[in-house]
């Protein structure tokens, strides 16, 4: 995709009430100039491209490409995972989504979604062939520096590869982190299948770890040749799809009955199955 070169509008010092001369109205790459006295990262190198970027930003289903300077205080529960230099974090505002009039500012998305922040080693390099390359398998938001180390951070999302972008298997993935089993084939086998999920729907068929508190009533019902069988309510019901606006899973079936079946031999992975039958 060769995008033309962001034009240098003649107008960016002038009067910012004039219309955008490509669209011939007051078009978002405008509500972007308008804002550009009111942020510096501090590097120049940084603001031309970021700059650039929002210059280029002109129809409104352009808007999710569009990048922005972040300052580091937007973010919160900043943990560092693996990967040297790189983090997970909550973007407190979250994304834009598109110019609100009545309010003169951008009405935002996923307010307190979870981002990845990633230290760019060259701030110098920072160009169009570099957010390519980035864009590659990452929803790239913006950029923001560390106050501390003032290393310069972008600020991303993974995508999926296969699907080419943020599928239920990205979804599962940011959550491995805060569940464990305590058994490491069982983890082990709950993430794998969960990591093939990548349909909108049909994500029932992942099974998830459920906490043993999770479940209401348990009642006895039969000895089995795997173990003790018993039936339960589950509290939450059954994954549907991911709800965007919450960052969580929407669920089905509140208190759906099911079977647990509690393993005579506990290193047979097919408990979490089991769960998840109804
Ligand atoms: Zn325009
Ligand atoms: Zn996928």
């Amino acid at each position: 995709m060769d995008k033309e070169k962001p034009i240098r509008l003649s107008y960016i010092s002038e009067e910012l009430n004039n219309m955008c001369e490509i669209c011939n109205r007051i078009c978002n790459s405008i509500y972007f100039q308008r804002n550009f006295d009111n942020w510096t990262s501090g590097n120049k190198d940084i603001d031309q491209f970021i700059q650039d970027d929002q210059i280029s930003v002109h129809k409104d289903n352009e808007i999710s490409h569009a990048l922005e300077w972040i300052p580091y205080d937007r973010f919160y529960g900043i943990k560092y995972i693996g990967k040297i230099g790189v983090c997970r974090a909550n973007w407190i505002d979250g994304k834009i989504y598109k110019w609100d009039d009545k309010y003169q500012n951008w009405e935002r998305l996923n307010q307190d979604m979870l981002v990845t922040l990633e230290v760019i080693i060259t701030p110098k390099n920072v160009s169009i062939e570099f957010m390519n390359k980035i864009k590659v398998d990452h929803k790239f938001y913006g950029i923001t520096q560390n106050p501390e180390t003032k290393n310069y951070m972008m600020v991303l999302d993974n995508i999926c590869e296969k699907c080419n972008h943020i599928c239920n298997s990205i979804y599962f993935q940011r959550n491995f982190d805060n569940w464990t089993s305590g058994n490491k084939v069982i983890d082990k086998f709950i993430q794998d299948t969960q990591l093939s999920v990548h349909t909108k729907y049909g994500t029932s068929n992942a099974p998830e770890w459920i906490s043993y508190d999770k479940f209401n009533n348990i009642k006895f019902i039969a000895e089995h040749k795997l173990g003790k069988i018993y039936k339960a309510n589950w509290i939450d019901g059954f994954i549907s799809k991911w709800n965007d606006n919450n960052q969580n899973w929407d669920r089905y079936n509140q208190n759906m009955v099911v079977t647990i079946i509690n393993l005579n031999n506990s290193k047979e992975i097919t408990t979490t199955e089991f769960i998840n039958e109804v």
